[in-house]
């Protein structure tokens, strides 16, 4: 069972609707949803207004959401639309009607406001968001137990050795290794990607054997109640051959001078630029074509983006990925990312697992 979410979270929304002269937010993003309420499922709407809070769901989950929620649980018809249409006037006391533009469908958006017939519906964005960007303390401690699982995991599955395995092999067992851990269930589709394979930043595990001598990346996460993490190591199967133990030192010595460089009030720009800087110097700009992290929660991908093009400015209590990659065509690729919560000391660094070039039988 989750918990509750503490109830200034809507608070929260509330005052950000207020200032843009909004009665209530339609809330469809699963996730809002979930950060808002405390349901988990795969069908509601959250009503959150200066005239109450609902949440509208279906007979599927009447029973769980009544447990899990922090609103009035309004049981509806499967598209959920009429049922929010009928509770909206009550809500938005009058007010204007926010949608989330960037998940509310077209289809859904003009049957909505077709429904609503009089009442005004006006597309906002990123309103939950903004307050998922800052993590609470509980936040945090699923964030750090995720990272502990994959960690773990991935622990005991290169003690098992992973030369002659298949990448496939490998991804499944570290999946299994992470349920067996108390995941919910991988973050993300896990990345095991060796020898030149390793040069696609979002390989697909693979078939054939993992072969001796060169570079694996491996990038797994866990959901803990209902919390992502994320984290990559690269490692070796034996002496490398050419740039390969090279380009692991630069990477590395970059991921560590982002990490050191990281505090809040910096801009995400910043900060990706003093390990693409390093990256560069050492030759290596090219091969490092990606953004250096991103922001993780209930989603593996959230705000704030790292990026060179980022124009945040990274708060305290955000929680990001520092993850610099060398990828080079026809040779093999690095990358090595932690998870870290930004602090005004330095990052509190969520992923346990070490960093120094590791030899895997
Ligand atoms: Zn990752
Ligand atoms: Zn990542």
């Amino acid at each position: 069972m989750t918990a509750r979410p503490e109830p200034g979270r809507q608070e929260r929304l509330l005052a950000a609707l207020a200032e843009r002269d909004l009665g209530a937010l339609v809330v469809t993003d699963l996730a809002n949803v979930r950060y808002l309420t405390g349901y988990v499922g795969s069908n509601a709407i959250a009503l959150v207004g200066a005239g109450g809070r609902r949440l509208v769901t279906d007979s599927r989950y009447a029973l769980s959401a009544r447990e899990q929620v922090a609103a009035e649980v309004v049981v509806g018809r499967r598209d959920l639309l009429a049922d929010v249409a009928s509770a909206l006037p009550e809500v938005a006391a009058g007010g204007r009607i926010g949608v989330e533009a960037e998940n509310l469908t077209l289809a859904r958006h003009d049957r909505l406001a077709g429904i609503l017939d009089g009442l005004e519906v006006e597309p906002t964005r990123g309103l939950v968001e903004a307050l998922r960007l800052v993590k609470d303390p509980e936040e945090v401690a699923a964030m750090r137990e995720a990272a502990d699982v994959a960690s773990r995991a991935l622990e005991r599955v290169l003690g098992e050795g992973i030369v002659g395995r298949s990448e496939r092999q490998v991804a499944f067992a570290l999946h299994g290794a992470m349920l067996d851990g108390g995941a919910e269930e991988p973050s993300f589709p896990i990345i095991v990607a060796a020898g030149p394979g390793g040069a696609r930043p979002h390989a697909v595990p693979g078939p054939d054997p993992i072969p001796p001598g060169t570079l694996v990346v491996i990038d797994l996460g866990a959901v803990v109640r209902g919390y992502c993490s994320d984290m990559t190591r690269t490692v070796a199967t034996g002496p490398l051959p050419g740039r390969l133990e090279e380009a692991y030192r630069v990477c590395l010595d970059a991921q560590e001078a982002a990490l050191a460089a990281a505090r809040p009030g910096m801009g995400a720009a910043e900060l990706d630029a003093v390990a693409r800087e390093r990256i560069a110097a050492a030759g290596y700009g090219e091969a490092f074509g990606h953004g250096l992290g991103h922001g993780v929660g209930l989603r593996i991908h959230e705000r704030p983006g790292v990026r060179p093009e980022s124009t945040e400015t990274l708060p305290a209590g955000a929680a990001i990925t520092i993850e610099p990659g060398i990828y080079l065509e026809g040779e093999g690729g690095v990358r090595i990312e932690d998870l870290v919560v930004l602090a005004e000391g330095g990052p509190d660094v969520l992923t346990p697992f070490p960093k120094d070039l590791r030899v895997v039988d």
